[in-house]
């Protein structure tokens, strides 16, 4: 066997954690190599949040359209095509996958196309090559999950969805986490029949409790039809669409199907066996709080470890890793109050505690407010924002905060500082409102809900 290089590292996939850490340990003075097997750029880039969002944003036209004339415009044409939607698309995507290549580039990571398999100890095969490295990184993400039901290989992943050259009539999506919640109120407002089905009594597992309720409010609101405790037992393919089998004898139908059941790691043919890395029982590689894996020289971030798979989360481990084993200052990821978004619309926004589990830790106060935002009201419209703050009565500090409504997302990460950095509802309160915003009604909010304890 002929070693093609040497490295101080080579990392295995180009999405955003592995790109991060690739150039966060080149800025050490690491020699690089990174390895993807098909563009750089990842989920994120390529087939999640950034496409996601362009889409997000295209689907919100329409009630601005539709509330140009309550604003004084004239009459607006309001017809979508989603192939040109897909084709601006694509060439804002080969602009940015342009930018990761420059600047993976500029700061001398050496990038190679081909698929990546550990063969042994510090080796990695790629392309009939060997590569030898001190230190190997898989960072490979996840792909989604398409063995939940019977049949459901034959449904649209989100990857799809993302390529449409003609929107259905109607969609089926299976499932209630992001994934689903968001695609099914993207799809409702280009004008798609959306029906969302879903094992649990309401979507969003996991999330604040009255979160989840307003998300069902949202969602019938943009027109989904929500089926609630479904339990499939196949999905049929006929010629007239799609049929989903339930079991109590009922079945859904509709022109297409999204499989929103979850995702998976991406560890098929890693080759994880030549240096004695099992995989846990959701098919993710175990690792420390430091992402090592049980194997020596071998550590592993991002959604292929399935601990928090959130992109940002994915960054900050790569770059602990590169700044741990490259830059001489031992760092570790923080997984603790991470903010993450829903996409939906309006949209969904969390950092810290839900209400159970804040009741769980001891006596705590929740506030709440709820109301129409200026803009919507101004139209008719009945779309309502929703708010709630968790604070732990005993040391003051605001350990949860919820909100669905327009900009939830841009606010929340502004709160994610406060709770950061241990925030009191009296430095909230102390806290002068901005007006008039809907932000402003997380510092004027007097009198609790609910005490708990
Ligand atoms: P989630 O884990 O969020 O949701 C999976 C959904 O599929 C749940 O509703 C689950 O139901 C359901 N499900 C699983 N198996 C079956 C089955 N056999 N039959 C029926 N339903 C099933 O996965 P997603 O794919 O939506 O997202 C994957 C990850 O990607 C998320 O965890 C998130 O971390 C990340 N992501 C983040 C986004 C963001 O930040 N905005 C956007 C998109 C993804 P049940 O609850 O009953 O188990």
């Amino acid at each position: 066997m002929t070693i093609s290089n040497t490295f101080d590292l080579i990392v295995i996939g180009a999405g955003s954690g592995g790109i991060a850490a690739s150039r966060r340990a080149a800025s050490h003075g690491a020699k690089v190599l990174l390895i993807e097997g098909t563009r750089v750029g990842g989920t994120c880039v390529l087939r999640g949040c950034i496409p996601k969002k362009l889409m997000m944003y295209a689907s919100e036209m329409r009630s601005v359209f539709s509330e140009a004339a309550a604003f004084g415009w004239n009459a607006v044409s309001t017809e979508f095509d989603v192939a040109r939607w897909t084709q601006a698309k694509d060439k804002e995507l080969d602009r940015l996958g342009a930018v990761y290549d420059q600047m993976l580039a500029n700061s001398g990571v050496q990038t190679l196309h081909g698929h990546a398999r550990i063969v042994g100890k510090q080796l990695v095969e790629a392309n009939g090559q060997h590569y030898r490295a001190e230190r190997i990184l898989i960072a490979t993400g996840g792909a989604p999950s398409t063995d939940g039901i019977p049949g459901i290989e034959q449904a649209w992943t989100s990857d799809d969805i993302l390529q449409l050259d003609a929107l259905p009539q109607s969609l089926l999506v299976i499932g209630a986490g992001y994934i689903a919640v968001e695609f099914a109120s993207i799809l409702a407002k280009l004008g798609v029949q959306v029906s969302m089905a879903y094992r649990a009594d309401l979507p969003l597992r996991g999330f604040d409790e009255d979160l989840r309720q307003q998300a069902v409010h949202a969602l019938e609101s943009s027109g989904v039809q929500l089926h609630p405790g479904m339990q499939a037992q196949a999905l049929l393919k006929t010629e007239a669409g799609f049929a989903l089998q339930l079991a109590n004898g009922d079945s859904l139908r509709a022109d297409a199907v999204l499989n929103a059941t979850g995702r998976r790691p991406n560890v098929r043919n890693l080759g994880l066996e030549s240096v004695g890395i099992h995989t846990d029982a959701a098919g993710a590689i175990p690792v420390d709080a430091d992402s090592r894996t049980t194997a020596p020289g071998v550590w592993a971030i991002g959604d292929v470890t399935n601990r928090v798979n959130l992109t940002p989360v994915a960054i900050a481990e790569g770059r602990a890793f590169a700044d741990t084993e490259f830059g001489g200052r031992a760092v570790q990821a923080s997984h603790a109050n991470v903010a993450s978004a829903v996409f939906c619309s309006p949209p969904i926004a969390t950092i810290g505690l839900t209400e159970a589990q804040a009741m769980e830790k001891g006596p705590c106060d929740v506030y709440t407010s709820q109301f129409r935002p200026m803009k919507k009201a101004f139209v008719g419209s009945q779309e309502r924002t929703y708010m709630k703050l968790i604070v732990d009565r005993a040391s003051d500090r605001v350990v949860g905060i919820h909100m669905l409504g327009a900009d939830a997302p841009e606010i929340i990460q502004g709160l994610a500082i406060a709770i950061s950095a241990g925030a009191t509802k009296r430095d909230f309160d102390n806290t002068m409102a901005m007006h008039p915003t809907s932000a402003e009604e997380f510092v004027l909010m007097r009198d609790p809900a609910r005490r708990h304890g």
